[in-house]
């Protein structure tokens, strides 16, 4: 029985009053989520504040990036080692804002998932398709040459250490959701494609949804049976929010 992770992006937003607010709110709901382990990926300059405010808490915190590079001449780059001096447990890699927006291509995404994983960070790979390419009939494709880049880099066990969030693009901010059974069907292909290396990691690995989740669609979504958690933007930024879609969760 793998245990639903729901997951907080709150890419570039927010103040350090208003991630405060935040905090107090979702900590103060926590009583009535049962079954999710549920975590905040915050901007770096506030995972301090963050990681001070969720301590003694069962909510888990991470990073949204890592560099590739352990230390040196990295103007704005942020290391692995750093995240975890501030008790980050996870990191997002591959998130298709970086992909899009900052050139990170599967081989960098790879090469970040390998860094995340070998320091002892929790990596939360993202993959996912874009609109052109749903239409054009290579969901799978894509998704299968993203994750297969991650598998050749790292290994399949390795894999299984991490958490996959498959992302449709399309759906992303766009408040354009996945169907359940959309989202199912690409989760079971990820499934599958784990079993192919290895039954155990294809059974204990999490894949989250991510993309325009909110209270109103996170049961139905929760419910399909490849469906481990879901990933959270938008959704992720009011307590209330948060908190329903992990209440449904479990
Ligand atoms: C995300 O950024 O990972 C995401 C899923 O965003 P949103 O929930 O806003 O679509």
């Amino acid at each position: 029985m793998r245990k639903p992770i729901i997951a907080g992006n709150w890419k570039m937003n927010g103040s350090r009053s208003d991630i405060k607010t935040l905090l107090d709110g979702i900590k103060a709901g926590m009583g009535d989520v049962n079954a999710a382990e549920v975590a905040v990926c915050a901007p770096y300059i506030y995972i301090p504040d963050v990681a001070e405010q969720l301590n003694g808490t069962a909510i888990g915190f991470g990073g949204q990036n890592l560099s590739t590079e352990a230390k040196g001449a990295f103007t704005g780059e942020i290391s692995a080692s750093m995240l975890l001096d501030f008790s980050c447990k996870y990191v997002i890699v591959g998130h298709s804002e970086r992909r899009t927006l900052y050139g990170e291509d599967d081989t960098l995404v790879a090469k970040k998932y390998a860094v995340a994983h070998a320091a002892g960070l929790v990596p939360i790979l993202c993959i996912g398709e874009t609109l052109e390419e749903r239409e054009g009939g290579v969901t799978e494709e894509v998704c299968a040459r993203q994750l297969k880049a991650v598998i050749d880099e790292v290994g399949i066990g390795k894999v299984g250490d991490g958490v996959i969030a498959y992302e449709p693009v399309w759906a992303i901010g766009t408040g354009k959701t996945a169907t359940p059974q959309q989202a199912q069907d690409v989760h079971a292909f990820i499934r599958g494609m784990l079993a192919e290396h290895d039954q155990g990691v294809a059974d204990k690995v999490r894949i989250q949804y991510g993309g325009s989740m909110n209270a109103g669609n996170a049961k139905e979504l929760l419910a399909m049976a490849d469906i481990d958690g879901g990933l959270i933007g938008g959704a992720s930024l009011k307590a209330e929010d948060f908190l329903a879609i992990c209440t449904a969760a479990g």
